[in-house]
């Protein structure tokens, strides 16, 4: 089987071998639907000889199409027919699964503990989650469940850039993303930033930074604490570049405080890592009818 993770900015590759991942190689995502039919042209002659290609990809599919739900981010893409697209250039059978979701399941199996109600959130490029409740990946019919990126987070971003790339008001994903964290202190210093920069100017004591990066870890506590009420949860774990970088977890960790005890969760760093979403589509599809 071949595993795929198709993001904003990269898609990943390797064969999926008895249970791990080998020739692993990675690519720019490509910005054009030009590029991207190259790029998938070169994939499928790296990897000859598949029999299965399963992929997990950033936004919304229901197992065949994909569909942007941040219209920002790959906005080409949005109704595009993947998964045919997939088995046209390896002519076999496909398979998608959102990233987070795939990274969910895969934070499940491969992790140290297996708490039955599980949500992964990442903090990266955007802000995706998913769930694993009693024990199973729940993506939903429409394959939306777990995208925590979009619920309402009671924050404003302090740019004033209230509207979200999905067209709400004040996502999580709106102040907590690695685009929306680059955004707002570009936007309060008045010179370009980006994520790391911030995390930096954290680090060293700049105030607009700390209170950027407090407020976004205030708005992460706030939809950890919805989402424990909703759903009753054993655990959290946090992955991306954003949320694993230095003290974001702990600044998360102290903005619980504020929130009473029952609504308070415990959030614990990912254990898979960049690979999270190829590992995770690999142990899941390895259990799906017909998979080899
Ligand atoms: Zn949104």
């Amino acid at each position: 089987m071949l595993v795929l993770d198709i993001g904003g900015t990269k898609v990943a590759a390797a064969r999926w071998v008895d249970g791990r991942l080998q020739d692993r190689r990675q690519w720019p995502m490509p910005i054009t639907p030009e590029a991207w039919r190259q790029t998938l042209a070169l994939m499928a002659t790296t990897y000859p000889g598949v029999s299965w290609v399963a992929a997990a990809v950033t936004g919304l599919t229901d197992g065949r199409v994909w569909s942007a739900v941040n219209q920002q981010l790959i906005s080409f893409w949005d109704g595009y027919a993947l998964a045919d697209a997939l088995t046209q250039a390896w002519r076999c059978p496909s398979v998608l699964l959102n990233d987070a979701q795939a990274a969910a399941w895969g934070e499940f199996v491969a992790g140290e503990r297996q708490p039955a109600n599980l949500l992964f959130i990442t903090l990266s490029t955007g802000v995706g989650g998913g769930l694993v409740l009693d024990g199973q990946l729940r993506s939903g019919s429409r394959g939306l469940a777990g995208h925590i990126g979009h619920v309402g987070s009671g924050l404003a971003p302090l740019d004033g850039d209230t509207r979200c790339g999905c067209g709400r008001l004040n996502c999580l994903e709106a102040l907590a993303s690695g685009t929306a964290l680059a955004r707002q202190a570009t936007h309060l210093l008045g010179r370009p930033l980006d994520a790391e920069s911030v995390f930096a100017g954290w680090h060293a004591g700049e105030a607009v930074c700390s209170r950027l990066l407090e407020r976004a870890a205030q708005a992460v506590a706030q939809a950890l604490g919805d989402a424990h009420v909703l759903l009753d949860l054993d655990e959290v774990r946090l992955g991306g570049s954003v949320g694993l970088a230095p003290g974001m977890i702990d600044a998360i960790k102290q903005a619980q405080q504020a929130l009473p005890a029952r609504c308070r969760v415990a959030v614990s760093p990912a254990c898979l890592g960049a690979d999270a979403g190829l590992i995770g589509m690999g142990h899941w599809a390895s259990g799906r009818p017909g998979a080899p």
